[in-house]
């Protein structure tokens, strides 16, 4: 499959897409020794996402990248899940994620803003070299040359590296030049999202804790960013029909309410509360697990490789742990092919069961379904995605 003869030694990592996925990488490269080398299409890598939780297995993870505490100064502990039926607000189940569940995963769980994690690895990065982030590179293509890979970039720039990482997001295009050409699908989700601050809101909606609201064909998650200031939720419904994607269109709070208008008055309040500047809908896309992600010296990683729904919250995590893994296997030294092989076979598993379980997790939330159901079904997911040491599992 992998016949590049490349060796690392004395040749860059080129990483395509400066996001949460591509600055792990560059990180992990960098912590080893490893020269690496990110290349952002944006013109800056700004302000831009909302909340995200950081389940032990992600937290984890960053402390492994030495930027845990970064994130965790401005992270909200929630210590409780509690699932919600959307028109009583009775509690149908709950998961402690206090200090039992703390000890029992070996990390805590945090709700953070993207920006929050984004900014901290993208510090270290520039840190460890301040050279090493390109903005306004948008790659276009690639070929294969001796002993590596040339990457050609919308900027008329050519760079050459030893391994090209296509980090570069659910559209990604280095995913299409290794010959993947199934399009992301449009699930019939679109989400609302907003941010607001908590004052904004009647004082028992302020606490730490996340809520999910259940119910027919809509569920609605909230909680609390940046050490409890800021209300973040997503509201999923279906729709027939979606023309973009992207994480900045801005949502007509009138329709979403028009959405959820037989909901428990929370779930309104929340959205109702909705700043005009602050609320974003977005349509949810999904793409079927691949076999490999791999050709020559051109790899994927995070959202490239295995874009999921976002209701199991692990988008950001897998990005983080396939990163640590790809610098573990480059760094033993074996060759690219071998070290492409190895990561492969240790991620691609893994992160299969996480798009289809994230799949089912949706379907869960929007039938309102039976306590025994929800509880069974979170703790055994909840064993076999928290308990997971990229930093230590065997290569
Ligand atoms: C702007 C933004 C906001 C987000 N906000 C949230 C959020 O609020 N909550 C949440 O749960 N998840 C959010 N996500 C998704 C979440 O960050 C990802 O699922 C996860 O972190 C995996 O990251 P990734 O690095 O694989 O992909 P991404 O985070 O999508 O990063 C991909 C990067 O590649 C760049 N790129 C794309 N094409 C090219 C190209 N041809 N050349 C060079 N660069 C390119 C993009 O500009 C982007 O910076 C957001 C993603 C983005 C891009």
């Amino acid at each position: 499959m992998n016949n590049v003869k490349s060796n690392l030694s004395n040749s860059r990592i080129l990483v395509i897409g400066g996001g949460i996925g591509g600055l792990a990488l560059a990180l992990a490269l960098q912590r080893r020794g490893m020269p690496v080398a990110v290349f952002e299409r944006a013109p800056e890598l700004g302000e831009v996402g909302a909340g995200v939780m950081l389940t032990p297995n992600a937290t984890r993870a960053l402390e492994h990248l030495g930027v845990l505490g970064e994130v965790e100064a401005n992270a909200t502990l929630p210590g409780l899940t509690t699932v919600r039926h959307f028109q009583t607000g009775e509690a149908m189940s709950s998961t402690d994620l206090g200090e039992a569940f703390t000890k029992q995963h070996g990390h805590r769980y945090y709700c953070v803003h993207r920006v929050d994690i984004h900014q901290a690895l993208l510090k270290a990065v520039i840190k460890n070299d301040p050279q090493c982030v390109h903005t306004s590179h948008e790659f276009i293509d690639s070929m294969e040359i001796d002993g590596g890979v040339r990457a050609h970039f919308g900027n008329g720039k050519t760079v050459d590296g030893g391994l090209l990482v296509g980090c570069d997001g659910v559209r990604s295009v280095v995913r299409t030049k290794i010959g993947f050409q199934d399009g992301a699908k449009f699930t019939h989700n679109i989400a609302w999202r907003g941010l607001i601050p908590v004052e904004d809101l009647p004082v028992h909606q302020r606490g730490p804790e996340i809520t999910i609201w259940s119910g027919p064909k809509r569920h609605v998650v909230e909680y609390t960013i940046r050490r409890g200031r800021i209300k973040n939720y997503v509201a999923i419904a279906n729709s027939p029909a979606w023309e973009d994607e992207g994480w900045s269109k801005r949502s007509n709070i009138g329709a979403a309410l028009r959405e959820f208008e037989d909901w428990h008055q929370d779930v309104r309040a929340i959205i109702g509360a909705t700043p005009v500047d602050r609320g974003y809908v977005w349509g949810l896309f999904d793409r079927d697990p691949l076999d490999h992600w791999s050709r020559g010296p051109l790899t994927l990683l995070g959202d490239a490789a295995h874009p999921m729904l976002p209701f199991l919250a692990q988008g950001a995590a897998m990005a983080i742990e396939d990163a640590i893994i790809l610098a573990r296997c480059l760094e033993k030294g074996s060759g690219v092919a071998l070290a492409l092989e190895n990561y492969e076979r240790l991620r691609l598993e893994r992160t299969a069961w996480c798009q289809l379980q994230a799949r089912e997790a949706g379907q869960l939330f929007q039938r309102v379904s039976k306590k025994s159901e929800l509880d069974g079904d979170r703790a055994a997911r909840a064993k076999q995605l928290y308990g997971y040491a990229a930093d230590k599992v065997a290569l």
